[in-house]
């Protein structure tokens, strides 16, 4: 039987944390604050808007919400984000994506100031991602799988690590951040040939592929470690979510796996939390 590797003791840990260092910037007579900025009502977007509330909450930091209409148009936005990314009170922001189609949402993105950019939405963010810059925040999800390493002491030096998914906001700079930890990454992607062995022989298994269950026994062997990024809508439980491993397949044949739900999704939120907190820090200085 694998050890389940939970998010739940990360975002503990994560949280004592923060709370220590919001207490530390609020003596200061500073309060982190991140600003959301949200078009439309989209569900999936409003779920995570009302996690990021809580989670701010819990730790002490303050959030703006700024909503805007489905049909708003493009200098409104524009003029929009340019005074959130004025705001000195504000020190990161997160703008839900992607953005209605009548958006040039390229251009409103590049609006975002960098030093404020805490979920890796310009390309200033990406550049600073892949040049090991630390002043760059990479996406929050990969941030939150090398979290989760870290905290579970998994080795990467000179480990084999194969990540299944080449996007921009998990697949690619999840692959930078195991560089910069000196694994051997090799990215997969929907062309690669052979994919199952490619997947088995590795050390560490990453996927994130967003296609429910597919990561199955072929792809695994004993004495892996396989992280599961998938959030998907699960197709055998309406109403429900699954990863982009078949837990009940691979559980039994690795050395440690992270279930979902309760894995990298509940790390992902005090992720930001923390990056807007450093934010805070970093324009302190
Ligand atoms: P995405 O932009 O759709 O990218 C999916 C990647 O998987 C692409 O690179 C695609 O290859 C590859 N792929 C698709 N089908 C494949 C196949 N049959 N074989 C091999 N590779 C295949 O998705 P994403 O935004 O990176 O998200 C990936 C998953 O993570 C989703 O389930 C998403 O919900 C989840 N997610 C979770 C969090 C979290 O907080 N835990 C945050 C973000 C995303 P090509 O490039 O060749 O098309």
């Amino acid at each position: 039987m694998a050890e389940r590797l939970r998010g739940k003791p990360v975002a503990d840990a994560m949280k004592e944390d923060l709370l220590k260092r919001v207490e530390q910037l609020k003596a200061k007579g500073l309060t982190p604050k991140i600003g959301i900025i949200r078009v439309g009502a989209n569900p999936d977007d409003l779920f995570y808007e009302g996690g990021i509330k809580k989670t701010s909450d819990g730790v002490g930091m303050a959030y703006e919400i700024f909503e805007h209409p489905e049909d708003i148009g493009q200098e409104e936005l524009e003029k929009a984000v340019r005074a959130v990314g004025a705001d000195s009170a504000i020190h990161g922001i997160l703008m839900f994506a992607p953005l209605p189609k009548h958006l040039d949402e390229k251009k409103i993105r590049s609006l975002i100031p960098v030093e404020k950019d805490v979920d890796c939405m310009t390309l200033g963010s990406a550049g600073k991602v892949f040049a090991d810059d630390v002043t760059g925040f990479p996406p929050c999800t990969p941030t939150a799988c090398m979290e989760m390493l870290r905290f579970y002491d998994v080795p990467l030096k000179g480990k084999r690590v194969t990540v299944v998914g080449r996007s921009m906001v998990v697949g690619k700079p999840m692959a930078m951040l195991l560089l910069r930890e000196h694994a051997t990454v090799t990215i997969c992607h929907s062309r690669t040939v052979d994919l199952a062995k490619v997947c088995a022989e590795a050390d560490i298994l990453v996927a994130a592929v967003g296609r429910p269950r597919m990561i199955g026994r072929d792809y695994v062997r004993a004495g892996q470690i396989v992280f599961d990024v998938g959030i998907n809508a699960d197709p055998d439980n309406p109403g429900k979510y699954c990863g982009d491993v078949d837990y009940d397949a691979v559980e039994p044949v690795v050395e440690k796996i992270t279930p979902v739900p309760g894995g990298v999704g509940s790390v992902t939120t005090i992720m930001l939390c923390k990056h807007t907190v450093m934010a805070c820090e970093m324009q302190q200085e």
